[in-house]
């Protein structure tokens, strides 16, 4: 095990904050070539993790998931939509400490994309419960605690995406190791870097790892969700809170303002809802050897070539299917 390059920067944090590496770090850069645009390149976070799911989540649960087994946590009780790459990834990771994974389900518009990631997640061992929207998973949460509570212990709420401040952390490291890719000369410094928003910890940590980094990059984020309040404020505010727990733990740094902007250009009709620019561009991520998921990375893809025509511009793959 490595240690984490937020450990390096500040050793205070390193008994504060434990840290369970769960992939292969740094992940690759590369530029991207005969998508029609010059200047535009990719950080794969796709191959990222070893269980069955990769993608960005698992960043998240390096720093989730130890603070959990510290707190001697038996069930994670969490939320997403039926085709949630979050729960997956929870799921697998969680049980390989030992810990049980209960995800209150809420509809999103059925395709194959959607069933095939559902029938990942029966196969998972979480314990799925169909609430179908925001509302009656709200009601239902009382039961779902008592239910799922254990020799008196209640489950340990995880919010959506696991864009809890501890697992934003995941994203200020990926910052940190993408200011040391600058720093060697395998990318130029981006201008702007455009990822997918769903529940804001990608974005949020990306902002305040590449302050922490220097890097004068802006986060381009390309909200993708309509459910949840993803507005530049609420990102940075999210920013705010992981850099309390930094903090908190024994980090000093100054880095205001963050360089973070989001967008709903690219959101369409709403969650999981298809759009034509979303599907025209990853033919032509695909084309250029990359595999996208229309509800996130599609969107975020469609974002990236458009924006900022001068660039460079980085673009974020956090898409990370097995098998
Ligand atoms: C969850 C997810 C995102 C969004 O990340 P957040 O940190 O929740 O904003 C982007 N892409 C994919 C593929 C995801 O599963």
């Amino acid at each position: 095990m490595t240690t984490a390059l937020l450990h390096r920067r500040f050793p205070a944090l390193e008994p504060m904050l434990p840290f369970l590496r769960l992939g292969d770090a740094p992940t690759p850069v590369r530029e991207l070539r005969g998508t029609g645009r010059g200047g535009l390149w990719c950080k794969d976070e796709s191959g990222y993790g070893s269980g069955g799911w990769g993608g960005n989540k698992v960043r998240k649960l390096e720093w989730l998931l130890p603070e959990l087994r510290r707190r001697g946590t038996r069930t994670v009780l969490t939320v997403g939509a039926t085709g949630t790459n979050w729960g997956l990834a929870a799921t697998l990771y969680a049980r390989d400490l030992g810990i049980d994974t209960v995800i209150a389900l809420i509809d999103q518009p059925e395709d194959a994309h959607v069933r095939e990631q559902l029938s990942r997640l029966r196969g998972s061992g979480a314990t799925l419960h169909f609430t179908r929207s925001k509302p009656l998973t709200i009601t239902a949460a009382p039961w779902l605690f008592l239910r799922h509570t254990r020799r008196l212990r209640l489950p340990v709420y995880l919010p959506a995406g696991g864009s809890a401040p501890i697992g934003v952390l995941g994203y200020v490291e990926a910052g940190l190791e993408l200011g040391e890719q600058v720093a060697a000369g395998e990318l130029p410094e981006p201008r702007h870097i455009v990822t997918a928003v769903g529940s804001g910890g990608t974005a949020a940590g990306l902002a305040l790892g590449c302050a922490l980094a220097g890097l004068r990059s802006e986060v381009l984020a390309v909200v993708v969700n309509d459910t949840l309040p993803l507005a530049t404020t609420d990102l940075t505010r999210l920013a705010d809170r992981a850099a309390a727990v930094l903090r908190k733990r024994g980090a000093t740094f100054d880095v205001r303002p963050l360089r973070l902007a989001s967008t709903r250009d690219y959101l369409g009709d709403g969650y999981g809802h298809p759009t034509p620019e979303a599907t025209a561009a990853a033919q032509v991520a695909e084309a250029a050897g990359l595999h996208l998921d229309p509800v996130y990375s599609a969107k975020a893809f469609a974002a990236a070539l458009t924006a900022d025509p001068d660039g460079p511009v980085l673009f974020l793959n956090t898409y990370g299917p097995r098998g």
